[in-house]
């Protein structure tokens, strides 16, 4: 016998959080199947962090990731929902009730919000995750704001470098270190970034290993060059990795419609509403919200935001159908 649900929530970031939060308040009693490693740990990317300075509401230094995603959790479980620390492994939204396994237990549910958010790419080099926030960076946005007055590396060659390289110069200089002379980014945006007299370029640099500080925080790269082999140290007071993310959506292959980059489609695009901004998929009843459709914004903020949208969708998707 499967454990049937009205609405399951896959993901426990903000945005899953939110869902759960408003889903909860509206009597729905979410079950949130939070993740346990497969796509990030429950409670998702700001688990990886240290402090958060721009979610609102938390003025004089802001809150440190895990303690935000304590709050929002526990704030979801006051009003009802339950959490559980399990990656789903399979889905099955063919038809309804849309049916969701997490190893051989069966779920089965009326709607569905997907939440499974997205992980930075890395360079592959060994321990690296564990030096995020620890003077390695994956977002400008977010860690620009710590570097005021210092010396920054920002690693990629495509668009997101040259934005983000171009934003941390508002707070330090930055050397954009890339693998080969030719860029990915497309020529407005490098052009835009080679203007910038706070930008430096170290071409043609494989990064091999993370130079660290006595107290094992990031302080800049060695790294070999492509055409000469030669090996040298690249000091910086932080690293910012800039070559791409991955969306948590290989669950959803073959079943939602999604970008080309692997992003869930949402809204008019995929078949939803057309009056007004929302987050239907390309499944009826399947709602998706925070990272795992948005390759724009990629903030706690907008996660949350968007799964207080997924929520509401679903709930009044469930009401029309009663
Ligand atoms: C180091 C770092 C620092 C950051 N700092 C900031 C900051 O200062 N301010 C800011 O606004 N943003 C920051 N961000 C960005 C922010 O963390 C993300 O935008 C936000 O977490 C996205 O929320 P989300 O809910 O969409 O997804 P995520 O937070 O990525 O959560 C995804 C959830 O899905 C779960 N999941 C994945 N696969 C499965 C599966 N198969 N089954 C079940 N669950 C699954 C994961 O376990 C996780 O619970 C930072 C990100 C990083 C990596």
């Amino acid at each position: 016998m499967s454990e049937k649900h009205r609405i399951i929530v896959i993901g426990s970031g903000p945005a899953g959080d939110t869902a759960a939060l408003y889903t909860a308040r509206a009597g729905l009693k979410p079950l949130v199947l939070a993740g346990f490693g497969a796509g990030g740990p429950p409670g998702g990317q700001l688990m990886l962090t240290t402090e958060i300075e721009n979610f609102p509401g938390f003025p004089n230094g802001g809150i440190s990731g895990p303690e935000l995603m304590a709050r929002m959790r526990q704030q979801a479980i006051d009003f009802g929902a339950e959490f559980r620390d399990v990656d789903v492994t399979r889905v099955d939204f063919s038809k309804q009730p849309f049916r969701i396994w997490v190893d051989d237990n069966e779920l089965v549910a009326e709607a569905v919000i997907i939440s499974t958010g997205a992980r930075s790419r890395l360079l592959g080099i060994d321990g690296e995750e564990k030096l995020i926030a620890r003077g390695l960076h994956t977002c400008a946005t977010c860690d620009g704001a710590f570097y005021r007055n210092k010396k920054m590396i920002v690693i990629g060659g495509g668009d997101t470098a040259m934005e983000e390289a171009s934003f941390l110069t508002r707070f330090g200089d930055v050397n954009v270190v890339h693998r080969r002379e030719e860029f990915r980014a497309s020529k407005t945006m490098l052009e835009r970034a080679q203007k910038n007299p706070k930008i430096t370029w170290t071409l043609n640099e494989q990064p091999l290993e993370y130079l660290k500080r006595d107290n094992g925080t990031v302080c800049g790269i060695k790294s070999r060059n492509t055409k000469t082999g030669e090996v040298t140290d690249i000091k910086s007071d932080g690293v910012f990795l800039a070559i791409g993310h991955i969306p948590n959506t290989d669950l959803f292959k073959g079943q939602l419609k999604m970008h080309d980059n692997g992003y869930l489609v949402t809204g008019a695009a995929a078949g939803g509403p057309k009056e007004h901004p929302n987050t239907y998929t390309s499944v009826e009843g399947v709602f998706a919200a925070g990272d795992v459709q948005d390759h724009t914004y990629r903030q706690a903020i907008t996660a949350a935001g968007t799964g207080c949208m997924a929520a509401i969708d679903a709930e009044r998707w469930l009401a029309a159908r009663e």
